[in-house]
């Protein structure tokens, strides 16, 4: 079947409540931990607050109990993380954990995987870095050239992965990995492993971004020998994995909201009687705000019944991203406000925040796939290529 569907989701009662809930939770956080707000997902580490909610029920939040999990629905989980989202909550440190390794830990993971680490990310203190990107395979995934041999009791082991967000302080990688030949679709011979970063051979180097900040790194792995159990699901099957773990990190509100905290900023200097045209900027990007939610929304939706809305998922992302890039658009037309280099994007100022954002704003249609590659992904569910 080729096209695309957005069934609105009927949410599951309490939602109100629950996100009452998150919302004092949050007041209460803010007070303690002293973070200041940036709705980007990946401003602000702090294991103190992914700690904290991890002890609140709200990591994990759909996987079973005997996994340290609560059996929430997908849609209470999109409550939570869209109320963490708009309050600009410091996440980072828990989010990739949270978002795909744990979930995928969970389809393809080992029993002994899933009792040891699944409740250590529930519990806010285990987080794990994605390892996709090489040095010559960005958007052509299927390139990938770490290889993985096996030896007589697991695997050994060689290439280079870049662009690594977090590398350097978390446990854990998911690495794509050649197991195989790569047969006449390119998906083939690929499989996905389960690498603690702090291994022998292992050797993690930063990239400063643009911004000045290190999350980036280049993870060089150099003969280093796994447990053959450390295998994700099935040899060669890489590519399918992959696939459905790409839907889980293209479709969440992060896709929408990096840059809330900068329209917020723009509602609250508009006024009670903003101008006309700056009355009708806003109203535009409300009306794109509220329907690019509600497709994100539908999409959380889809997950919970099981399904893999990969087309929906890159509509999501690629029209999402551009939006968040609309609002700062719009915000430095409307607003004089000269954006400041060398704050952070949660500084007090609307100059600092403005000013981290711009330096941020290249890499949101950038990281999770470009906007060009989600395109070819529509296209192609459209039945058009
Ligand atoms: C903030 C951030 C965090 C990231 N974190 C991670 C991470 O944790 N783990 C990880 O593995 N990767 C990560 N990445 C890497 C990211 O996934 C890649 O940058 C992305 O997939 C693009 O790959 P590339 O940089 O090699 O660009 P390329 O693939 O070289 O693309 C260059 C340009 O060519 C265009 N292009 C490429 N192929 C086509 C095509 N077939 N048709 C049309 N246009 C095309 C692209 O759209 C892009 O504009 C991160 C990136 C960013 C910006």
């Amino acid at each position: 079947m080729t096209g695309f569907d957005f069934p609105p989701p009927a949410m599951p009662p309490g939602t109100d409540a629950l996100r009452a809930e998150v919302r004092a939770f949050l007041a209460d956080s803010q007070e303690a931990l002293g973070w200041r707000p940036d709705s980007d997902f990946g401003s602000d580490w702090s294991a103190a607050f992914s700690c904290a909610l991890g002890a609140r029920g709200w990591i994990g939040m759909c996987w079973p109990r005997r996994y340290g999990g609560h059996e929430r629905s997908a849609l209470e989980r999109y409550v939570v993380i869209e109320e963490l989202l708009a309050a600009g909550a410091p996440v980072y440190a828990h989010w990739v954990a949270d978002r795909q390794s744990g979930p995928l830990l969970l389809r393809f993971g080992t029993e002994e995987q899933r009792q040891t680490i699944l409740p250590r990310i529930a519990a806010g203190e285990c987080y794990f870095a994605i390892g996709m990107s090489e040095p010559d395979s960005g958007s052509d995934l299927a390139s990938v050239r770490t290889r993985a041999e096996r030896t007589a009791d697991g695997w050994r082991i060689n290439g280079t992965k870049v662009w690594t967000s977090n590398a350097h302080r978390s446990q854990y990688m998911i690495a794509l990995c050649r197991t195989g030949p790569a047969g006449e679709s390119r998906h083939e011979g690929l499989s996905q492993f389960l690498i603690d970063l702090e291994a022998d051979g292992v050797k993690v180097s930063p990239i400063v971004n643009l911004a000045g900040k290190h999350d980036f790194n280049e993870c060089v792995f150099e003969d280093v020998v796994i447990p053959a159990d450390r295998l994700i699901g099935q040899e060669g099957d890489g590519w399918r994995q992959v696939t459905g773990e790409l839907a889980l990190e293209r479709s969440g509100p992060e896709r929408i909201l990096s840059t809330f905290h900068l329209f917020a900023a723009l509602v609250e200097a508009a006024g009670p009687e903003p101008e006309p045209r700056l009355a009708e900027a806003i109203g535009r990007l409300t009306a794109e705000f509220y329907a690019l939610r509600a497709m994100s929304l539908a999409v959380a939706g889809q997950l919970e019944k099981g399904e893999l809305p990969e087309v929906e998922a890159a509509i999501v992302k690629d029209m999402g991203t551009r939006f968040e890039a609309e609002v700062v658009e719009t915000l430095r037309r409307a607003v004089p406000a000269e954006p400041v280099a060398g704050g952070s994007a949660n500084a007090p100022s609307l100059e600092a925040a403005l000013g981290a954002t711009v330096l941020g704003l290249p890499s949101f249609t950038l990281r999770g796939g470009t906007n060009e590659v989600l395109r070819s992904i529509i296209a192609r569910g459209l039945g058009v290529r």
